[in-house]
């Protein structure tokens, strides 16, 4: 399957570019100006706490430093390209990159918080048949200066004030766990103390059931919370919509949930979209029950969110009820996530797809 081999990376860009750029490259980027080290953390405090995208903004810099880096050094993250607004105030975002590809990201502004949803690939390639990324294929996957730039352009399109909270969530387009290596490397910059400082336990990590990607997350400290989506609650149904289940099946899924080392009162998520007349029915919210009880976790439902070409339709509100009321009956913390926005495809890949078809 195509998630056995590692996604293509994106090509090395021309010129050197900060945005998104760790400590260590910003320390070889300000030597190659003939800078002393110190410059680099300067430069880091600019990009991260103040998210500036100028380099006539940096004035913690001197004005000549600023020119030779204005003539030798891009500062170019992710562009929005296009956004939609929904009625809720939830704001889908369409991203240009550099080499012209597309992803997108999610601004959902709450009383107490802003959610982040943000992409970790360009497509994917786990094809569930249901997903409208995975509809695309996948292209490559994103740097983590790209990860951490839709944080950064959506933060500053919305004019974010310092010290409200952001939770973030890679729902995006993408396989978290099939670039694993860029993503956590995001995730350092993005809970960095003295950049973007984003508590490690407020970023959610959300994966098909990659197993090995799993155990390989579970040696990190920090890590995000891991959230999965299960979406069917038979080998055979899942087999079907979800072809990473044919690698590792429901058993082999809970075995590497049942192992992964979680903190004090941390729960795995069980995300679970429901399909009308398919994985909305009472049998399958009893087996659903007994898959999340054997485990610490907690489930998120989530009416399916239709989009064209899928050939799959949302459930309606009472069997929606119903399904839910089997999982409070056998005590399991659940929680119904309709989706945000969704007069702007308010699910992952449907915004860039929608672009591409214009
Ligand atoms: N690849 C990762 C993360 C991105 S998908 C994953 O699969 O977990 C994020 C979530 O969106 C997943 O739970 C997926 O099942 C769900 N999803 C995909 N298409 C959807 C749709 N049309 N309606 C509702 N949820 C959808
Ligand atoms: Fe990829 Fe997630 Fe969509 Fe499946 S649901 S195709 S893993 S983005």
């Amino acid at each position: 399957m195509s998630w056995e081999q590692p996604a293509p990376e994106r090509a090395p860009e021309e010129r050197p570019n900060a945005a998104g750029a760790d400590r260590e490259t910003l320390k070889a980027l300000v030597a190659a100006q003939g800078e002393k080290s110190f410059r680099a953390a300067q430069i880091f405090e600019g990009l991260y706490v103040h998210r500036w995208t100028r380099w006539d903004q940096f004035t913690t810099l001197s004005k000549p430093l600023r020119e030779r880096l204005e003539a030798n050094v891009d500062l170019a993250w992710p562009a929005i390209q296009e956004s939609r607004t929904a009625e809720d105030g939830t704001t889908k975002h369409a991203f240009l990159l550099g080499d012209g590809l597309q992803v997108e990201g999610v601004h959902m502004p709450y009383a107490d918080r802003t959610t982040l949803c943000i992409s970790s690939q360009v497509g994917c390639a786990m094809g569930c048949v249901f997903c409208a990324t995975g509809q695309m294929g996948i292209r490559r996957n994103l740097s983590a200066g790209e990860i951490v730039g839709q944080v950064v352009a959506m933060l500053n399109h919305h004019g974010h004030p310092a010290g409200r909270p952001v939770n973030l969530v890679f729902m995006g387009m993408g396989e978290p766990l099939h670039n694993l290596d860029n993503v956590m490397a995001a995730f350092a910059l993005l809970t960095d103390p003295k950049g973007l400082a984003i508590p490690p336990r407020r970023i959610t990590l959300s994966t098909s059931g990659l197993v090995p990607g799993i155990r390989r997350l579970g040696a990190f400290d920090p890590r995000p919370r891991l959230a999965v989506s299960l979406n069917a609650t038979t080998d055979p149904y899942r087999d079907s919509i979800m072809p990473v289940n044919r690698a590792w099946n429901l058993e082999a899924l809970a075995e590497a949930l049942r192992t992964f080392p979680l903190g004090k009162g941390e729960r795995i998520t069980l995300e679970y979209v429901l399909l009308k007349g398919v994985t909305d029915t009472p049998e399958d919210a009893e087996r659903l029950a007994s898959y999340a009880r054997r485990l610490p976790s907690k489930v998120n439902l989530i009416p399916f969110n239709e989009h064209e070409g899928a050939g799959f339709r949302a459930p309606d509100e009472v069997t929606l009820d119903r399904f839910c009321g089997v999982l409070v009956r056998h005590g399991i913390p659940v929680m119904i996530r309709r989706s945000r926005g969704q007069e702007v495809g308010g699910a992952c890949g449907q915004l860039v797809r929608g672009l591409e078809e214009d």
